[in-house]
């Protein structure tokens, strides 16, 4: 505490030296190694509110400011160690990077357009902390509909063969729900390049109609029409944590890409990669099918943010501002 008391009669008398820095001394008081230590690893900067600074503040930096109902918005956050973003009542966690720490926003089917605000915390490296409150409008998404048929169920069809699979939603939710160290690198890449006989036949977010009824819900990904046994390739770098076949999705395979963000892979005719194993941004994870609720072959591509599915098309063209 004698330090700290000299810091603060320094500072009121206005005598306060570059090297005169509460954070440091109150950190190198119960630091093995005392003062000398501790200034020498960390930088200069007064942290007193309202006194002033000579070091790197933390500065926030958004990719673009007006993202789609079911957007993102690229977040870096300059001369932090670690940060936050707060949207809509959801956390969005960042991860380390060369400037600082930087991460994705989802915003979801359900976000409401108009003005939001992106709430920022961030903490610098001799602990002070940071809020930043950053303007944002989400803007309405027309989605696309479509209207399907489906034939009434066949009295006479043979029962499906093995033991009975439980819907993966409910696993899939706590999947993308899981944090863990980052991995993705910009840029990321289309599960299988479309043209000839590769085309989008469902977008993300698409409404439906089943034999006539109300649209109801958002299709939860992008199926990519493509004939059967084209490989699929992981969208950036990862971890596969989920390679089985399921009740909706068939064949799936998951891809945690760390700090947040998963994408996942449907409807496989084959599954290449197991629970465990490393991949890098566009290793084949599988081939096309029609496995599980599908009607023709076609990838069901999703892309996860902190729990949030978002469109992974926008994030292949640039116009999210990464
Ligand atoms: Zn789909």
């Amino acid at each position: 505490m004698a330090t700290r008391r000299r810091v603060i009669a320094a500072l009121g008398l206005g005598l306060a030296a570059p090297g005169a820095v509460l954070g440091q001394a109150a950190r190198a008081a119960g630091a093995p190694g005392g003062m000398a230590q501790a200034q020498a690893a960390l930088p200069h900067r007064v942290v007193l509110p309202g006194v002033g600074t000579d070091g790197p503040r933390p500065a926030v930096r958004l990719s673009f400011r007006t993202p789609f109902q079911g957007g993102a918005i690229y977040l870096e956050v300059d001369h932090a160690v670690m940060a936050a973003a707060r949207a809509f009542g959801r956390v969005s966690p960042l991860s380390p990077g060369p400037r600082g720490v930087e991460g994705f926003v989802g915003f979801g089917v359900a976000d409401p357009p108009g003005p939001a605000v992106l709430e920022v915390t961030a903490t610098d490296a001799v602990g002070g902390t940071f809020r930043f409150s950053e303007p944002i409008t989400v803007r309405a998404t027309q989605w696309t509909w479509d209207d399907i048929w489906l034939p009434p169920p066949d009295p006479n069809a043979p029962p499906p063969e093995g033991p009975p699979l439980e819907p993966e939603q409910p696993r899939l939710d706590a999947l993308y729900a899981t944090v863990t160290p980052r991995q993705w690198q910009l840029p990321f890449i289309i599960p299988i390049e479309l043209g000839g006989e590769v085309w989008v036949s469902g977008y993300f977010g698409e409404q439906r109609s089943f034999n006539g009824g109300p649209r109801t819900g958002h299709h939860g990904g992008t199926d990519i029409a493509a004939p059967a046994g084209t490989p699929v390739r992981s969208t950036n770098h990862g971890t596969v944590v989920l390679s089985e076949l399921t009740l909706v999705r068939g064949n799936l395979v998951v891809v945690d890409h760390g700090g947040g963000v998963l994408s996942c892979y449907g409807h496989l005719s084959q599954r290449s990669v197991e629970v465990g194993q490393a991949v890098r941004r566009g290793d084949v994870v599988g081939r096309v099918g029609s496995t599980g609720l599908s009607s023709g072959p076609h990838l069901h591509w999703e892309l996860a943010v902190a729990g949030v599915l978002v469109d992974g098309l926008r994030w292949l063209d640039g116009t999210q501002g990464f």
